[in-house]
C-alpha cells in the first residue's frame, strides 16, 4: 500500500471545462430530458419552440430558427435568398472551414478575403477590393459572411455600408459569439440575418450538433422554416420548395434550455477571465483586441507570437493545453485552392495562421489555475 497522500495533486488544467458546467445544470438537463422522453415528441418538439422563444428573447430579434448544425444555419439563409451558381460569397480566409463550404454547398463561388492583425476580423478593403475583382471576372457578389471570429462581433455597421452599395446579402457567422454584443446591439441583432452554432464546445453548446438562424426578417424565416422540413408548404407532404432536412432535436434543445438559465452568468465569468488574462499578458504577448463598445463572447482567448508552435510545446510540457485555431487559412486547403482570393493576397490570414494559440478559456477557470497558465507562458516564451 502506498502511503496516504498529504497533499493532493492540483487539478490537470483544463482548455474547456464542459464537465463542471455540466454538475451545475445537471438537475435541469435531466428534467428536461425526462420531460421529452415523457412526451415523445423528439423532432421539433415543444422545448424547440421555447428555446426559438427564449433565443429570440434573448438576442432581441422577432425569429430563432432552430437548424441541425452551425453549418446549416449558413447554408439555409443563402439557399433562402436563392444563391446560387455564378454567385460571388465573400468569406474571410482566417476561419473555420463551414464558413465558405456553405457557399459551396449551394453552388456558390466563395471568394476568400483578408482579415484585420489585431482583432482577427473581416478587413473591408480586402472585401472591397475583392467584390470589383469577382464583378471584373465575371462572378454576381451575392453575399458577405463576416465571421464573429474567437467571439467578438465583426463592425457589421462598416460592412453594411458596403454591402447597401454593392447589393449584397450580409449573413453573420456567429457560430462563435452568441451572447455578444457591439455598440449596444446583441449579436443576432446586427446583421440581417445572423447564424450560430450549439456544437459542444461554442459558448452556448449543446450535446451534440445544433445550430439557429436569427432574423428580424419574417419573409426569410417563413422560408427557411420551410426549407428546414424539406420545402413544406401547408402540410406535410406539400412540398412548394427543394428543402432540405435540417432541424434542432427536441433532447438537444432541452439542454440548451437548461444551459440558458446559466448562460449570461457564463458570459460574465468568460469576460472576467479575458480580463484577468490581459492584465497578465498585454506586456508579455500579442493579446485581443477587442473594439470599443464591443463584447465578446471569448468563445477562445487567442494570442499571437512569432515562435507558435515551440510555445505550444512549452505549455503543454508544463501541464497547460493550448490549440491552434486555425493552422491553415481556407485559401490554402487543398479543396479551396482554386477559388478567388482578394486582390493582393491574404499575408494576414496566412501570418496569423502560423502566429496564434489559444489558451484555456472558459467560465470555471479558478484564478489558481489561470495564475499557472500565466506563469507557464512566461516560462516559456
Ligand atoms: C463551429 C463553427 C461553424 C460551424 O458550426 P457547426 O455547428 O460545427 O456546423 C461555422 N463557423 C464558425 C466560425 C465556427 O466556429
Amino acid at each position: 500500500m502506498s502511503a496516504p497522500k498529504t497533499v493532493s495533486a492540483p487539478a490537470p488544467i483544463a482548455f474547456m471545462d464542459l464537465a463542471t458546467q455540466q454538475r451545475r445544470i445537471k438537475a435541469a438537463v435531466d428534467a428536461n430530458l425526462a420531460r421529452v422522453l415523457a412526451h415523445g415528441q423528439y423532432i421539433l418538439g415543444p422545448e424547440v419552440g421555447e428555446l426559438e422563444k427564449q433565443l429570440a428573447a434573448f438576442a432581441g430579434v422577432k425569429h430563432a430558427i432552430g437548424c441541425a448544425s452551425g453549418t446549416d444555419a449558413l447554408v439555409l439563409p443563402l439557399l433562402a435568398r436563392g444563391i446560387g451558381a455564378g454567385d460571388a460569397v465573400f468569406s474571410p480566409s482566417f476561419t473555420f472551414i463551414a464558413t465558405a463550404e456553405a457557399a459551396v454547398i449551394v453552388g456558390a463561388t466563395p471568394v476568400f478575403v483578408d482579415v484585420d492583425p489585431e482583432t482577427f476580423l473581416l478587413d473591408p478593403q480586402s472585401l472591397t477590393a475583392a467584390i470589383a475583382q469577382a464583378r471584373a471576372q465575371g462572378l454576381r457578389p451575392a453575399a458577405v459572411i463576416p465571421v464573429d471570429l474567437f467571439g467578438q462581433p465583426a463592425d457589421y455597421a462598416a460592412i453594411d455600408t458596403i454591402a447597401r452599395g454593392e447589393g449584397l446579402f450580409v449573413i453573420a457567422d456567429a457560430a462563435q459569439s452568441f451572447g455578444g454584443a457591439r455598440g449596444g446591439k446583441r449579436v443576432g441583432a446586427m446583421a440581417p440575418v445572423t447564424s450560430t452554432s450549439f456544437f459542444p464546445s461554442k459558448p452556448l453548446g449543446c450535446y451534440g450538433d445544433g445550430g439557429a438562424i436569427l432574423t428580424d426578417d419574417d419573409e426569410i424565416a417563413k422560408t427557411i422554416r420551410s426549407l428546414r422540413v424539406h420545402g413544406q408548404g401547408a402540410h406535410k407532404y406539400d412540398n412548394i420548395r427543394i428543402g432540405v432536412n435540417s432541424r434542432l432535436d427536441s433532447m438537444q434543445a432541452a439542454v440548451l434550455l437548461a444551459k440558458l438559465t446559466v448562460f449570461e452568468d457564463e458570459l460574465v465569468a468568460r469576460d472576467r477571465v479575458a480580463k484577468r488574462y490581459d492584465a497578465a499578458l498585454a506586456n508579455v504577448v500579442r493579446t485581443p483586441r477587442i473594439e470599443p463598445g464591443v463584447r465578446s463572447a471569448w468563445a477562445l482567448y487567442t494570442i499571437a507570437a512569432s515562435n507558435r508552435n515551440r510555445l505550444a510545446e512549452r505549455l503543454k510540457a508544463r501541464g497547460v493545453p493550448t490549440a491552434i485555431y486555425y493552422p491553415i487559412p481556407l485559401h490554402r486547403q487543398q479543396a479551396y485552392r482554386s477559388y478567388p482570393i482578394a486582390p493582393g493576397g491574404l499575408a494576414v490570414s496566412e501570418r496569423l495562421a502560423d502566429e496564434v494559440i489559444s489558451l484555456p478559456m472558459h467560465p470555471y477557470l479558478e484564478p489558481a489555475a489561470q495564475d499557472a497558465v500565466v506563469a507557464a507562458l512566461r516560462e516559456s516564451l
